[in-house]
C-alpha cells in the first residue's frame, strides 16, 4: 500500500491514528483467533470511556507524581556534551520508580484494569523489566498479579523474578515453544481468554493488537511532553533533533509522539545492531526487518526466507525483540523518524562514557540512544539534541562485568 506523508502527519496531528480499524496505514490491526476479538472489543470501549476522562486523568497523574516521582527531571550533559561536540539533554526515565520508563505503562494499565472491574492482572515478561513494573503498580493497587515468564528467561534473569516474587506476584515458568518470551505472550493471551471479563492484559509495550499500542502510546507520551515543555523552558528553543532507543518502541513512540508535528525537530530511532547485519545477529526490525504478522499486529519483523521469526541478538535484553510497534513502521515508511542501529560495542562504550562524564549508569537499551547521539553529534558540530534516557543500568551490571575491560569495572 502506498501512503502519503503529508496525510499521515495530517491524520496524526489531528487524532486520527490509529484509524477506527486499529491501523496506522498499512500497518497495526487485530491479527488474532476469534476467541480474543470480544475481549479486546472490551478493552477498546474501555479506553475509549476511562483514558481521557478527567477523573481517570487526574487519577493517573496523582499517582504519577506521588508514586513514580513525575515530571522526571531533563539534565544538561554538560561534559558528555563537551566530549561529542554537540549540545545533549536527557530526559531521565532513569529516575523514575523502579527505574526505567515501563512503570508509566504498567501502571497506567493497572489503574484502567481496576476500572473496568478486573480482578486480577497477567503478564508477560522477558528480561523481567516489565514484570517488576506490573508487579508494583499491582501492590500498590492492591491486584494480584500473575507474570508468565520463559524458563530460560527466568534462569537468565534469575535477580528479577526474586524482585517479582518480594514485590507481591506469582512468576508462572513457561515452558513450552521457545521457553522465552514469545511463548510467555502466547501463554498469558490464553489466561486471559479464559477469564476475559474478570481478567485484565497488562501488555508491556507499543506492539500487540489494537488497542495496545495507540493506549501504550498514550501511556508514555507523558516522557515527550514533559521533555518538550521542560526543553523549551531551559533551552529556550526546540532541539534539532530527538533520540530514543526502540524495542517494543514504547519509550521512543512516548518521547517522538510530541514531537512529530514539530517539522524543524529530526525523529531518530536506534535499534539493537547487535553484533551485524548477519541473519540473527541484531535485533534491529526496522533496518533489516520485512512486513509481516507478530503477535496479533502486522508490523515489520525479523523474518528469514520462509517467513519464520528469526533469532534476534542483543547485548541488552530490552531490545531484544523481532517486532517493533505499527506506528514506528508507519513513521519509517513515510520518513518522519529515522531508524539506524548501533552495534553492542557501540552501546558498551556509551555506557562507560556517561558514566565516566555525568555519574550516570545508563541501562543497556538506553545506551543505544546514546551511541546514535554520539554520532549524530560527530555529523551535526554545536547542534541540539535531546536523549531519552529510557532507564538505569544497575540490572546490567553482570553482564558489564562480563563484557567491559577488567579495568573499568
Ligand atoms: C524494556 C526497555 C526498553 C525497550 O522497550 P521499549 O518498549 O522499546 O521502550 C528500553 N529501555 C529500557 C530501560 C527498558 O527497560
Amino acid at each position: 500500500m502506498s501512503v502519503n506523508a503529508t496525510e499521515v502527519l495530517a491524520d496524526l496531528a489531528a487524532g486520527r491514528l490509529p484509524d477506527a480499524h486499529g491501523r496506522f496505514g498499512p500497518f497495526g490491526g487485530r491479527y488474532v483467533p476469534e476467541t480474543l476479538i470480544p475481549a479486546l472489543e472490551r478493552l477498546e470501549a474501555g479506553v475509549r470511556e476511562h483514558l481521557h476522562a478527567p477523573s481517570f486523568q487526574e487519577e493517573l497523574s496523582a499517582q504519577l507524581t506521588s508514586w513514580v516521582g513525575r515530571p522526571t527531571a531533563l539534565t544538561f550533559a554538560a561534559r558528555l556534551s563537551a566530549e561529542w561536540g554537540a549540545r545533549i539533554w536527557l530526559k531521565r526515565e532513569d529516575l523514575a520508580h523502579t527505574g526505567a520508563h515501563k512503570i508509566n505503562n504498567a501502571l497506567g494499565q493497572a489503574l484502567l484494569a481496576r476500572r473496568l472491574g478486573a480482578r486480577r492482572i497477567v503478564a508477560e515478561t522477558g528480561a523481567g523489566q516489565h514484570g517488576v513494573a506490573s508487579a508494583a503498580a499491582c501492590a500498590r493497587l492492591g491486584l494480584p498479579c500473575i507474570v508468565y515468564m520463559g524458563a530460560i528467561d527466568m534462569e537468565r534473569q534469575a535477580p528479577n523474578v526474586g524482585r517479582m516474587r518480594l514485590l507481591g506476584a506469582q512468576v508462572v515458568p513457561v515452558t513450552a515453544g521457545d521457553r522465552t518470551l514469545r511463548a510467555a505472550i502466547d501463554e498469558a493471551l490464553r489466561d486471559w481468554v479464559s477469564d476475559p471479563l474478570g481478567t485484565y492484559y497488562l501488555l508491556g509495550s507499543a506492539v500487540g493488537p489494537h488497542p495496545y499500542p495507540y493506549l501504550v502510546r498514550e501511556l508514555q507520551a507523558v516522557i515527550g511532553r514533559e521533555a518538550r515543555a521542560q526543553f523549551l523552558k531551559l533551552a529556550g528553543e526546540l532541539p534539532e533533533a530527538v533520540m530514543a532507543c526502540v524495542g517494543g518502541g514504547s519509550n521512543a513512540i512516548g518521547m517522538f509522539h510530541p514531537f512529530v508535528g514539530d517539522a524543524s525537530v529530526e525523529i531518530i530511532g536506534v535499534e539493537a545492531g547487535g553484533k551485524g547485519s548477519e541473519l540473527g545477529g541484531n535485533a534491529a526490525t526496522l533496518s533489516y526487518g520485512q512486513p509481516g504478522v507478530l503477535h496479533g499486529t502486522y508490523s515489520m519483523l525479523l523474518q528469514d526466507r520462509d517467513g519464520q521469526i528469526q533469532e534476534t541478538h542483543s547485548v541488552s535484553a530490552g531490545l531484544d525483540y523481532p517486532g517493533v510497534g505499527p506506528e514506528h513502521a508507519l513513521l519509517g515508511r513515510i520518513g518522519r523518524v529515522r531508524y539506524e542501529s548501533a552495534s553492542d560495542r557501540e552501546a558498551l562504550d556509551a555506557v562507560r562514557a556517561l558514566c565516566r562524564s555525568e555519574g550516570i549508569l545508563p541501562a543497556l537499551e538506553s545506551a543505544h540512544a546514546l551511541a546514535g547521539a554520539k554520532r549524530w553529534a560527530a555529523a551535526h558540530p554545536g547542534g541540539t539534541l535531546l536523549v531519552c534516557l529510557s532507564g538505569r543500568g544497575d540490572k546490567d551490571m553482570p553482564t558489564l562485568q562480563q563484557t567491559l575491560p577488567a579495568e573499568s569495572t
